[in-house]
This record gives C-alpha cells, structure tokens and sequence, in this order.
C-alpha cells in the first residue's frame, strides 16, 4: 500500500496538506525531521502514517497523558492498532501492555518521556524493532521553550542504549528559530529536514479590548454569544473561580478548571465542556492541553498571558472546524503586574534551576513578557504581530483582526505630551526614581490617592494639569508615547522614564502626531452574522440537539459523533465526522432532521464555491457512493470536506 492509499483509507484525508509529504518522505526513508506546525496543522499524520507503511512499531513521546489516551483510541477506532504507557495506568494494563508490545500487536506505542529509562521499557525496547521515534511537543527539550521538561533530556540518553539509532522526527506547535536550533542540538537530530508550516489561522478574528470593567464587558461578550461553546482564560486559580462564579450567576452553563481540584472534579468538568453540557469554561493555562474539541468558536482571554507563545497555542483552540471564531484578549495592565509577579515566582520555585539558570530564565520570561505586552498595545495589525513572531511573511493587513477593522483619525497630541513628558520628569527628578504609568496618570488627572500624597507627587506643578481628562485616557496617552518611542518602561521594576526623543518635544516643540481609534466596524458584521444564525436555526438546532442525544446515548463526547456541524446559507447543513462513518450513527438522524427545499446543487454550490462543473463531479461521486434516502432525506457520503474526515451532506 502507498502512502496515499494509507492515507485515504485510514485517515480519510484526500491529500496531504502543506508539509506533510516532505516530512513523511524524510521519515520513510529513515531520516532524521523536525516539523514546525500550528495546532490543528496534521501534525500527528507525520508519524501516524509512516508508522503504519515502516516495519516494527514506532514509539511516540508525548508528554500529555490525557492527549495519549485520546490519539490512542482514535487511532482504534480508524483500525490502527496503538497503544500507550503512562503513569496513569495499574500495574496489570502495564503488563499487558508490556506483553502485547512483544507480541507485535502494535504500530504505534505512545509513552511518556519519564518511562524511557525503567528498566522494563528499556529492555522492551532492546527486544523490538523501532524504525522511528517521534518525539511530540519537542520545544519542551528547550530552556528557552516556554515549558521546558527536563525529563525530555532522557529522550537522548534512551535513543544512545538503542542497539540501531532509529530515525528520529521532532514536532512542535511553537517554536522560535532558538527553540528550533535547541531542539535540533540537543535532540541530536542528523542533518533534519526540517517544514516550518504555516501559522496563519485565517479564520480565527483577533481583538483586543481594554475595557473599564471586565466582567461588564465579558458579560456582554458571552451573551452575543450564547448559543456557542467558549473558553475563558484567567490568569489564576482566583479569577478562574471568580469568573466562573459570576457567568453562572448571570445564567450561563459555564463550568470551571484549574490545576487546584481534585482530578476527579477536573475530569468531570472537562466531560461536561467537550460534551457541551456546559458550553463555557473559565480555566486557568492547565486547561487544553490535549483537548481537540473542534467547535470551540471563541476564546476570552480575561488575562493577559505570559507570552505570545502561549497565547497563540490557547487562542488557537478556537475554531478547529474552520468556521470563523473570535480571539478577544481584554487587556489592563494590572495584568503586567500579575504575569511579573508570576514569573517571579515560578521561576523561584522551581529548585532543579542554579541561580544563574534562574535568572536566564526570568530574563528570557521578561522578554517574552514584553513581546506580549506589545501586542495588547500595537495599533497595526494583530495578526501580523504574531506572524511576524513567528516569523512568517505576511501582507501588512489582515482585514480581520481589531486592529484592521478599526477606523483611527490622526490627532496632534503635542500639548498633551508635553504635560506628561514633563510630569515623568519631575517626578523622577523629586523621588530620584521612576514611577509607574498608575502614579504618573493619577499625578496628572489630580487624584486624591494617598500613594499620591505620600509621594507628595502633589506638591508637583503638573500635578492636575490633565484634570479634565479621566485618568484611563491619561492612560492610554501614556502608552501611546512609548509606542512612539518617547517614553520607556523598565521590564523589571516597570518605572517609566523618558528617552532621548523626548527633550524635542519638551524642549524644541516638536510635533506629536497620534493615529487614535475613532470607533471598530465590529458592528454591522455582527448583525450579519446574527441574521445568518437565524435562518440556519432550525436544522443547526435539530442536528445539535441530535449529536446530543446519540451522544449521550453512546456515552461519548459530542464531536465523536460529529465532530463538525456547520450551517450553510439558506439553512442548509453539513455534519461530518472524523475517520469512519458508521452507518449505525447515521440512523438516528433520519427521524430528527428537519426538511428545507433545497436542492442538491445549491447545497453544494453553498459549500464548493459555485461551479456546475464541480457540482456535477460531485454528483458522479454521489451517485457511486450508496445514496440513502430515507424519510424524504438523502444521507450521502461526501468526499472529505476541508481535507478533514469524510462528510454527510444532508439533503432535503
Ligand atoms: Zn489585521
């Protein structure tokens, strides 16, 4: 069988997508790979794949237990025979395990890095041929990756006891050209090909807000979006429970998660998000990892996280399916502080670390900081900013993102810099160090406070000077001024000093112009997409309520069933589910399904972009598939649709 064969008919894709030949072929024909891949990208066919076409059975590391037993029994059910060994599991499921592995029951055998050098795994391995190990979310061998293992070090001790060096591929989600350059160094990866796909989410809308009250505004976020399932990040375990807290007092099935309950309350919480029983989830970063829930259509982010790299893999949870979805970011920069104090202290904590490794870590955790920080304040376009992070090219807007949505008039702003140029300086000039943006703004609104008056910033003559402005927009102006290179923030102490650019305008007039944001254009497209939803209402709802049920019925989650349900102008849908379609699944929907007049071909116009031709060609395929037609409704099995699982187009 070749590898387009293996990949129809296990995996059900119609081709590869981008990268995924090149490393394949490197890996078949025993190389060495390392693929850089977004979430959702087909990172796991790389190894999947070749595993099935390579003698002997491949290993896999993966430090993600939960996402393990996931992969494992997905592969089951495509026919792929896999197994894993974890922690998790009694000494007899290990043993089986252990037996079966011997037996050659196996293609694929996922195990977690710190079971590589026990002894029985060890001589397991001595035992088998092992033509490949793949290695999952490889930046966590890196130092300067945003969760680095240590017990990924043992990856290469465990491939140096092997009789026969197999080939070794390394995947990632994240990866910055250091990351990348460790991963290679000290996986000791032999001149690897290596795929850097792309990290464009076109789909996925990117926002940030700053808005006075978050909880109004998350408030008002969730019910624009009720009928839709979403994860709300928070930086800790507190706001977790507080957000949490206040969405099911306003009525919402939110549900909670963080790492501080116990596993079972976590596990059950997590049921019931996938299941959809509570659409909503407040969580802190430990939520996700492992999770492929593919009709997740927004993700909040209360906080504001540590690092770009972490907010793009969480904000890319949203929108797996395809269809558009919402990253919303609702920024204040109390959140600077919190994520400071949080990398203090977890770098403190962590006792394996010298005190020279602790304070590289703290500084490359500062830096990453600062480039996060950056993107809650760029007024250019967001999903360049995080591209450009990533370094992949990109045009200079998206049409998109917040940013790019926005409309902004440019403003002369020189009167007010100076107020606040010239406050920052006596400020400094009278503590003899810098103070925080909060201070400097409540120095020139005229503030009360008594940080104020202890300071006796008070006695200052610019003290007031901006009283007619609130203190937010004082703010804002502030934040503006650094952006345009005026003004700098200490990272570690977060004081505020002038620069050089600055004695211009203090002191040669020089012109401050600001582009400032007028109003976003968010409104009318949300009125579009509001009156779309209600045309597909009836049929989206029939089918929902359908995956529901059958899935409470077979005791798994929703997106087994379908794992995409998406509605199509003129209420028509399109339900699909990964791998195998199982005729057994389908039945249910025959009784459920309510009927529209549509015909077959505005059906597929509506998802295939209007050609007879192509419509035509579908029909040939359709009428080689076996067309059921029942109840007046054809269930027709599509070709895979957007390169994912095969479909079922419901017809009228
Ligand atoms: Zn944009």
């Amino acid at each position: 069988m070749d590898k387009l064969a293996v990949l129809r008919q296990y995996f059900g894709f119609p081709a590869f997508r981008a990268g995924q030949q090149t490393l394949i072929d490197a890996v078949l024909s025993g190389r060495d790979a390392l693929g850089v891949m977004p979430t959702g990208g087909g990172k796991s066919l790389c190894y999947e794949l070749p595993a099935l076409l390579l003698p002997g059975m491949t290993l896999v590391v993966s430090p993600l237990i939960s996402l393990m037993k996931d992969q494992v029994m997905a592969l089951r059910n495509a026919g792929i025979p896999a197994g894993c060994i974890n922690s998790s599991m009694s000494l007899d499921e290990l043993r089986e395990t252990y037996r079966d592995a011997r037996y050659g029951a196996y293609k694929l055998l996922y195990v977690a890095p710190e079971r590589l050098l026990t002894d029985g795994f060890c001589s397991l391995a001595q035992e088998l041929e092992i033509p490949l190990v793949a290695v999952d979310e490889a930046h966590c061998i890196s130092q300067w990756g945003q969760d680095f293992r240590p017990s990924y070090l043992k990856i290469v001790e465990f491939l140096q006891r092997l009789p026969r060096r197999p080939a070794v591929a390394a995947f990632t989600a994240t990866a910055t050209a250091q990351v990348r350059a460790d991963i290679i160094r000290i996986l000791q990866l032999h001149e690897p090909e290596t795929v850097v796909t792309g990290f464009d989410r076109p789909n996925l809308r990117f926002e940030v807000l700053r808005p006075k009250d978050k909880r109004t505004a998350l408030l008002q976020l969730l019910s624009e979006r009720r009928d839709k399932s979403g994860i709300v990040y928070c930086a800790t375990r507190k706001t977790v429970e507080q957000v949490c807290g206040l969405l099911q007092e306003a009525g919402f099935a939110a549900t909670r998660y963080h790492a501080g309950l116990d596993a079972d309350e976590r596990k059950e919480n997590q049921e019931a998000f996938i299941c959809d029983r509570s659409p909503v989830v407040a969580a802190t970063n430990a939520f996700g990892m492992g999770i492929d829930k593919s009709n997740v259509s927004y993700v909040i982010h209360y906080n504001m996280p540590k690092s770009v790299e972490a907010y793009y893999q969480e904000a890319g949870r949203a929108g797996r399916d395809g269809s558009p979805a919402d990253c919303i970011l609702l920024y204040s920069s109390g959140d600077v502080t919190t994520a400071k104090f949080l990398i203090f202290n977890s770098s403190a904590e962590n006792e394996e670390l010298t005190d020279e490794e602790r304070q590289m870590v703290q500084a490359q955790d500062l830096a990453r900081l600062e480039a996060m920080t950056g993107y809650c304040k760029t007024q250019d376009c967001l999903r360049g900013y995080l591209l450009d992070y990533f370094g992949q090219p990109h045009e200079k807007t998206c049409g998109n993102c917040g940013n790019c949505l926005a409309e902004y008039e440019t403003r002369d702003l020189t009167r007010e810099a100076q107020m606040i140029l010239s406050c920052v300086v006596r400020a400094r000039n009278r503590l003899g160090y810098c103070v925080g943006a909060s201070i400097l703004s409540q120095t020139l609104h005229g503030g009360r406070s008594a940080r104020v008056r202890e300071l006796g910033l008070d006695l200052l003559p610019t003290y007031g000077l901006m009283s007619a402005l609130p203190g937010a927009q004082i703010r804002e102006w502030i934040e503006l001024l650094e952006r345009a290179g005026y003004l700098e923030t200490d990272p570690v102490h977060g004081g505020i000093d002038t620069t050089e650019r600055a004695a211009a305008v203090l002191f040669s007039d020089e012109q401050v112009l600001a582009r400032v944001q007028r109003t976003t254009l968010a409104g009318p497209r949300t009125q579009k997409k509001a009156a779309a939803s209600r045309t597909d209402q009836p049929l989206l709802a029939a089918l929902k309520a359908l995956r529901f049920r059958i899935a409470q019925e077979q005791g798994v989650p929703a997106y087994i069933v379908f794992s995409h349900i998406l509605p199509r102008v003129n209420g028509q849908c399109i339900a699909y589910r990964y791998h195998n379609l199982n005729r057994q699944r389908i039945d249910p929907l025959h009784s459920g399904v309510s009927r529209h007049g549509h015909t077959a071909k505005t059906v597929y116009n509506s998802l295939h972009g209007h050609t007879a031709k192509g419509y035509h060609a579908a029909l040939q395929r359709r009428r080689q598939a076996k067309t059921q037609n029942q109840g007046g409704i054809h269930f027709v099995k599509t070709e895979p649709y957007r390169g994912k699982g095969k479909g079922l187009l419901l017809l009228p």
